[in-house]
């Protein structure tokens, strides 16, 4: 019998992302607040006689060779332990491609949790991070999901509880704009942010009480200032949100999403209703607590 294994993957906001130095090979320095979502992309792999890994994605948008982030995962993972591969793996996406919300990094995360299982490695939580780091900076993260910490290059990480009771998020996507995150860190210039450590912790600590009232006027993105500037329609979004007044509004990532936190499902409709809904594709979704595996 084909064994046949079904993963949720989560997007993640940033609610801080801090840019520090350049390090020598080539990677920014980070401190950032990460936060999974109820927004998943679903993952199904199956084994199959014919060898190689094939991949199937309801997404024209999305490659389906070697670029595919979960190729590389499932590669890694195969030639680590030795196997001939032989699976196929399909990808419903649900998390728009592009926008600052780790799409790809999640998969592969999910792939290389799905792909330990099926083949009963005995891989801890632990050997699973540090393996799928050479997949890219964030799948450490969405091996466990949730909430965290993440510094160096987004692979030291420190978990959290994620809130309790879930928040709120409003995603605004623009339509027409893809960033790609390669290019905002090559555009990004270091030194124009007053940051301080004691501002990073009194974020995470209002954070983790749900102190949207603090969280409003101190969470902050580096990247917006590159992607702002390139994409005035990002900025227009943000402000747009933010004039609402109830939520704490931030670009994720590189973007172009935006997102509102809000305690409760009123605020994030009305917060809503000030967007131009011709322009962007939104998304009302909840912090998430991740994978259990
Ligand atoms: P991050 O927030 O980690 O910077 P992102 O959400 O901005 O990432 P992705 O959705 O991961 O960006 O897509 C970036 C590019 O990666 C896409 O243009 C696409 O060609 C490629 N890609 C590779 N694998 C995938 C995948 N599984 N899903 C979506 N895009 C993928």
């Amino acid at each position: 019998m084909k064994r046949t294994l079904i993963l949720q993957a989560p997007a993640k906001i940033n609610i801080v992302l801090w840019v520090k130095e350049k390090r020598p090979d080539g990677y920014h320095e980070l401190s950032s607040i990460m936060q999974s979502l109820s927004l998943v992309d679903t993952i199904t792999l199956q084994e199959t006689r014919e060898e190689g890994i094939q991949i199937e994605c309801d997404n024209p948008d999305v490659p389906r060779d070697q670029k595919n982030l979960v190729y590389k995962a499932a590669q890694l993972f195969f030639e680590h332990f030795g196997i001939s591969p032989g699976i196929i793996i399909r990808i419903q996406k649900r998390i728009p491609i592009a926008a600052g919300l780790a799409g790809g990094s999640t998969d592969a995360g999910a792939v290389f949790n799905g792909l330990a299982r099926l083949y009963d490695k005995g891989m801890t939580m632990a050997d699973r991070m540090k393996l799928s780091m050479a997949v890219g900076s964030d799948v450490p993260f969405v091996i466990r999901g949730g909430l965290a910490v993440a510094q160096g290059r987004g692979e030291l990480l420190n978990f959290f509880e994620t809130p309790r009771p879930p928040l709120f998020v409003l995603i605004a996507v623009p339509k027409n704009i893809e960033v790609s995150t390669k290019w905002c860190y090559e555009n990004y210039k270091p030194g124009q942010s007053k940051r301080s450590e004691e501002n990073f912790r009194d974020i995470l600590s209002a954070y983790r009480k749900r102190d949207l009232e603090f969280l409003k006027h101190n969470v902050f993105n580096d990247l917006e200032s590159v992607t702002f500037k390139r994409h005035l329609a990002v900025a227009d979004i943000k402000e747009a949100l933010n004039s609402e007044g109830s939520g704490a509004v931030l670009m994720s990532g590189s973007g172009p999403s935006v997102f509102g936190l809000y305690t409760d499902r009123k605020a994030a409709i009305k917060a809503a209703s000030r967007l131009d809904i011709t322009k962007v594709n939104l998304f009302l979704e909840q912090t998430s607590r991740g994978s259990n595996f």
